[in-house]
């Protein structure tokens, strides 16, 4: 399953940061997951009850972060929100776009009790 090992991987993350904060508890991981990165943030944060359970992490919980996939025409500049990414530009239809965010998957924050 593609999001249980991103969560593996977030969690050693997680654990380098914990590190510098011996005896300190997690509560929440804030995730910032773009639309583009083709994580679907229900199954991630299923994945992470399922990562973190019998763990020292039990019971954290994961906050997802949404970003919407905004692409910029290279042709007239337009920005635009993607809904369907094989669609080029609304305005005058160039396919030529790069993308400006959306394929994010970052921790943003993490919240932890000391
Ligand atoms: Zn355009």
């Amino acid at each position: 399953m593609h999001e249980l090992s991103i969560c593996q991987s977030m969690l050693e993350i997680v654990d380098r940061t914990m590190a510098e904060h011996p005896g300190a508890r997690l509560e929440r991981v804030y995730l910032d997951v773009g639309r583009g990165s083709t994580v679907e943030p229900s199954l991630l944060r299923e994945a992470f009850v399922v990562a973190t359970a019998g763990g020292r992490h039990e019971g954290s919980e994961l906050v997802v972060n949404e970003i919407p996939l905004i692409g910029r025409c290279r042709a007239c500049g337009r920005e635009f929100e993607y809904r369907e990414i094989a669609l080029g530009c609304p305005d005058c239809e160039s396919t030529s776009i790069e993308i400006v965010s959306g394929m994010e998957l970052n921790i943003r924050e993490l919240e932890i009790d000391e």
